[in-house]
C-alpha cells in the first residue's frame, strides 16, 4: 500500500516501461548465430547476460568503467561461458557491439501495461518523467523509437557519471520534475538498485515484479527494505490518486 499523498511520478525505463529482457534475448540470439556454437540455448544465454555476474554493468553505472569496456567485458564472458572466440582486436570488439545494438533496436517495444499507465498519470494529474542507468544518447533514441519522445528523460548515468541507487540520482530526478522527495513515486523493476534504492532517498519505492522477472524476493526482504510490490503498471495505476483529491 502506498502510505501517503503523491504528487509526481518517475518511472524507470528499461523492464519496467520498455520490455527489455525481449529484446536482450533477440539481440543474444543474434550475437549466438554469429558467434556461439550451434547447440547453445537462447534462454540460458541471455540469462548468463543479464545476470552480469561479475558486476560489470554496476562498475559502469558507478562510475568504474567506460561503456565500450563494461560492454566488451560483459561479451567476453559470454564468450567464455558458452564457446564463442576470444577478440583479437579492438575492430573485432567493435563489430561484435554493433551487431548487438542492431539486434537490440530490433528489438525494442513497450510492455502492454506502459501507455495505459502513462495515461493514467496523465488523468490523475500526476507529472511524471523518466530516469535511467543506460547512457542518454541510447536512451533519447529508445524512447523515439517507441513513441515516447514527449515523456522527460530527467537523469541518465551519464549526467552525474554514476547512476541509481545512489541517493543523488532520485534527488536530481526529483528536482527537476518540481516534487519533494517525500511524495514522489518511483518505479522500477530491480529491487535494490530500483525500489529498495528510492526508499533509502525518502521516495515511495515501487517494484514492478512482473511474471516471468529475473529477480525473486520474498515477502519478508520486500517489506524490511519497505517497498511496494505491484505485478504490473496497471495494478500501480489502481493504486494512485489523484494529488487534488
Ligand atoms: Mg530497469
Amino acid at each position: 500500500m502506498i502510505d501517503r499523498p503523491i504528487s509526481g511520478v518517475l518511472v524507470d525505463i528499461d523492464d519496467t516501461l520498455l520490455d527489455n529482457k525481449s529484446a536482450v534475448r533477440h539481440a543474444i540470439s543474434r550475437i549466438a548465430a554469429a558467434y556461439l556454437p550451434s547447440h547453445t540455448d537462447i534462454d540460458e544465454a541471455a540469462a548468463f547476460f543479464r545476470a552480469d555476474r561479475n558486476g560489470h554493468y554496476r562498475a559502469f553505472s558507478r562510475g568504474e568503467i567506460d561503456s565500450r569496456t563494461q560492454r566488451r567485458l560483459r561479451a567476453e564472458d559470454l564468450h567464455a561461458h558458452f564457446g564463442g572466440p576470444v577478440f583479437e582486436d579492438e575492430d573485432a570488439v567493435v563489430a561484435w557491439i554493433t551487431a548487438f545494438d542492431d539486434a537490440y533496436r530490433e528489438g525494442w517495444a513497450l510492455h502492454d501495461d506502459a501507455l495505459p499507465f502513462l495515461a493514467a498519470l496523465d488523468d490523475l494529474g500526476l507529472p511524471y518523467g523518466v530516469l535511467s542507468n543506460a547512457r542518454r544518447a541510447q536512451q533519447v533514441a529508445k524512447l523515439a523509437a517507441v513513441g515516447l519522445s514527449h515523456v522527460p528523460l530527467l537523469v541518465c548515468v551519464d549526467d552525474f557519471g554514476f547512476g541509481k541507487p545512489d541517493p543523488r540520482v532520485f534527488e536530481e530526478a526529483c528536482r527537476l520534475l518540481g516534487t519533494a522527495p517525500g511524495e514522489t513515486l518511483y518505479v522500477g523493476d530491480e529491487f535494490d538498485i530500483d525500489a529498495a534504492a528510492a526508499v533509502r532517498a525518502s521516495l515511495v519505492g515501487v517494484w514492478c515484479d512482473r511474471p516471468g522477472a529475473w529477480e525473486r524476493r520474498t515477502d519478508e526482504e520486500v517489506a524490511e527494505a519497505g517497498v511496494v510490490r505491484v505485478g504490473s503498471l496497471t495494478e500501480l495505476a489502481g493504486l494512485l490518486r489523484s494529488p487534488s483529491t
